[in-house]
């Protein structure tokens, strides 16, 4: 692939994953780092995962969970006292056998997840049933090591909150579980702009160590799914390893069934392939930046003076705007604020001024340049941007619903998951998702919640399908 010079990127036709990685540079989200897999977030990239971490934090607060810290070293022997989760996360564990000058006398793993170190500490902070629900979240750094990494999708170390609670009983702990993964289909929804699928995983996609895990499935443009956030029953298996135990009020003792939940910066990479396009990216206008970006043209001080009065009167409503005041030509400024997905750029020039207009351009739609009267700008922005977001949501759900159908034959699925996402009658026999896999790239993500029930034969063998409901296949990231 050439490198493209200047701010183009290679059009998504021609190599999704070649436009991709140059935006991703290009935009100046992120840059690679010296060490293989792991990743520099430049400002622009990290004002993203600020805006969306601030939408979860507030969530996760309105549903009663309080934030904490623990620690980056666990020590080995935790890992191993809860078996599935041992064997999963081994082969992407990142261990510190060296440290202060000295061979450890036991290793240090860097945390994968915090299931382990988090439940030895609730075993000593439960006792009773009036200790629960704990519900605690953590905004952390995690550690996996990554063969083949790609920039915000699969990075060695990656930014994320994990979520852990424990609970006196089953229903609890699944309504929290389903609670949280609700969370994450609102915010991915309402601030992301992406309609996901929500559902249950087929065991093989199981997190290792959980009794059941949900996730969120968004479509990217290239038809292939990205799993953007899981929540995890984990029943009393770490309650069992961590001796998680509390009185219940008739004087018993019992395990705690606990849950953990998470969303990462590979949302950031959701939101890039969900809506960007050949001129770059496309932002919601709930994760941008700059809402709004003001070009100045020329260098007339009663034009940069109006920009900037526009520029006041927009914040004063909450908006997040630039005034774009660097020595380039306007044509260089718009194709850059175009590339980063500024959601509204307005053009300033003296002969608007005069007019006490300004030309007002969104980043997708088919308005083109609409001349707007200045004064009648800041009062009605929110108004257009939440419009703009939810022209975002109606051409995303669209795509999604373009490229997802109900398949009744194995020659159906086949064309379906070469470009997007089928809804399949499936055995739930690992070793027929695995032919599956073999033979179109295409896995379970998903068993829709809100899938009606259907029984019928399995797509690929004819065995009586399980689920009770129809498996959501795509090819994924
Ligand atoms: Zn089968």
């Amino acid at each position: 692939m050439a490198d493209r010079k200047g701010l183009g990127v290679t059009p998504q036709g021609e190599d999704f994953s070649a436009w991709y990685n140059e935006l991703v540079l290009k935009a100046e989200l992120a840059d690679r780092a010296p060490v293989k897999g792991a990743m520099i977030i430049r400002p622009y990239g990290y004002r993203i995962w600020e805006l969306l971490q601030a939408e979860l934090d507030r969530r996760f607060k309105a549903t009663g969970h309080v934030n904490a810290y623990f620690p980056l070293f666990i020590p080995m022997s935790y890992l191993a006292r809860e078996a599935e989760h041992v064997e999963g996360f081994s082969p992407e564990l990142a261990v510190v056998t060296h440290a202060g000058g000295d061979e450890l006398e036991e290793p240090l793993v860097v945390r994968p997840t915090s299931e382990t170190v988090i439940g030895e500490s609730y075993s000593r902070w439960i006792s009773s049933w009036r200790d629960l629900p704990v519900l605690i979240n953590q905004w952390a750094n995690v550690v996996r090591w990554e063969l083949r990494p790609r920039l915000f999708l699969r990075t060695t170390e990656f930014l994320w909150q994990e979520g852990h609670t424990a609970h006196a009983d089953e229903d609890d702990a699944m309504a929290e579980t389903m609670r949280m993964l609700g969370v994450y289909e609102e915010v991915a929804r309402d601030v992301a702009a992406i309609p996901v699928v929500a559902g249950e995983k087929t065991p093989g996609e199981r997190f290792a160590g959980a009794v059941a895990t949900f996730s969120i499935e968004a479509m990217m443009r290239d038809g292939r799914a990205l799993q953007s956030g899981t929540s995890h029953y984990l029943g009393t298996n770490f309650a069992k390893a961590f001796d998680i135990t509390f009185q219940d009020a008739s004087g018993t003792l019992r395990h705690c069934h606990t849950t953990s939940w998470g969303m990462s910066t590979r949302m950031i990479g959701a939101v890039i392939m969900a809506h960007g396009d050949d001129k770059g990216l496309v932002l919601p206008p709930r994760l941008a930046p700059y809402e709004v970006v003001i070009v100045p043209i020329g260098k007339d001080a009663a034009v940069a003076q109006a920009a900037e009065r526009l520029a006041a009167a927009l914040a004063s409503t909450g908006t997040r705007v630039h005034v774009d005041t660097r020595d380039a030509t306007p044509g260089f400024k718009f194709n850059d604020w175009e590339l980063k997905g500024v959601p509204l750029r307005v053009e300033l020039g003296p002969r608007d001024l005069e007019a006490g207009s300004g030309v007002l351009v969104e980043r997708i739609g088919s308005t083109g340049k609409e001349t707007v009267a200045l004064d009648g700008l800041a009062p009605g922005i929110r108004a257009r941007l939440d419009a703009y977001h939810d022209a975002l949501v109606a051409r995303a759900t669209e795509f999604l619903d373009a490229r997802r159908a109900r398949v009744g034959t194995w020659d159906e699925f086949k064309a379906r998951v070469a470009d997007g996402w089928a809804d399949a009658l499936h055995c739930g026999r690992p070793d027929c998702e695995d032919i599956i896999k073999a033979e179109t790239g295409a896995t379970p993500r998903c068993i829709p919640s809100r899938a009606q029930p259907e029984t019928g034969q399995c797509i690929r063998c004819d065995a009586p399908s399980a689920w009770g409901r129809r498996v959501l296949f795509a090819k994924a990231y």
